[in-house]
């Protein structure tokens, strides 16, 4: 099983989605696990007992915005961590490395090979997280694209839906996967026929006729 950790002030984002179809199935069956750690959870309590430590601040030097504290993800990165071996971290920026699916097909092997068993993906809020977190746990700095958003959530979620595809048995038929079969990125289905404003519009014909040959050649060049 491959076991996903997100750390992420948010979790509820991360929940709702994995919590839904493909993702959902894959963690019944226990192809996936996806735990959350919230760094509001490991602040300290301040002695007056009040309001619990934040988990941001300034940024050193001036500047916009502010910064995620290191020590909440201290405690929680050496509790994930700890002895486990096949962990591999992710830290997100927008300048990182491009995420893509050649990546997403190299992770989901080496959990076949039993060399990555742990995901670590440490999301950001707000300017970023205290850079040396990066330092005391290295990984690899991912992108999933050339816009900035306002958080690692989104990049997280990317991430474990993209690699758990190409986890064994996650796709309960194997021929689902695109990358594996000459995918056409036209489909229909029912019904045969359907009008809007007047006009007719009809599933082609081609794949009505059960020529798998034809159908074939069709999707190609479509
Ligand atoms: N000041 C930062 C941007 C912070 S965006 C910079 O210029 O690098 C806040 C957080 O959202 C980042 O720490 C990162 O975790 C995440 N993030 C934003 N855009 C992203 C992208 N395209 N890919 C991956 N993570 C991204």
């Amino acid at each position: 099983m491959l076991h996903f950790h997100v750390i992420t002030l948010f979790p509820n984002t991360i929940d709702a989605y994995v919590s839904e179809s493909i993702l959902k199935r894959a963690q019944e069956s226990k192809h996936i696990a996806v735990h959350t750690y919230n760094p509001i959870e490991y602040t300290e309590k301040s002695k007056t007992g009040g309001l619990p430590r934040r988990v941001d601040d300034k940024p050193f030097g001036g500047g916009p915005g502010m910064v995620m504290r290191a020590e909440p993800l201290i405690k929680i990165l050496s509790k994930v961590v700890g002895r486990k071996k096949g962990v591999r971290i992710v830290h997100f920026s927008p300048s990182g490395t491009q995420f893509s699916n050649k990546e997403a097909i190299s992770f989901a092997k080496d959990v076949v090979s039993k060399k990555t068993k742990h995901i670590v993906l440490i999301c950001g809020r707000y300017e970023g997280i205290d850079s040396r977190i990066e330092e005391m746990f290295p990984g690899t700095r991912y992108s999933i694209g050339d816009y900035v958003l306002t958080g690692g959530e989104l990049p997280a979620l990317v991430m474990i839906d993209a690699i758990s595809r190409h986890v064994p048995g996650v796709l309960g038929d194997s021929n689902s996967l695109e990358e594996s079969r000459d995918a056409s990125s036209v489909f229909y289905t029912r019904p045969e026929s359907l009008t809007f404003k007047g006009e007719t519009y009809d599933v082609p014909k081609v794949l009505l006729s059960g020529n798998h040959k034809h159908i074939e050649e069709w999707r190609k060049s479509n």
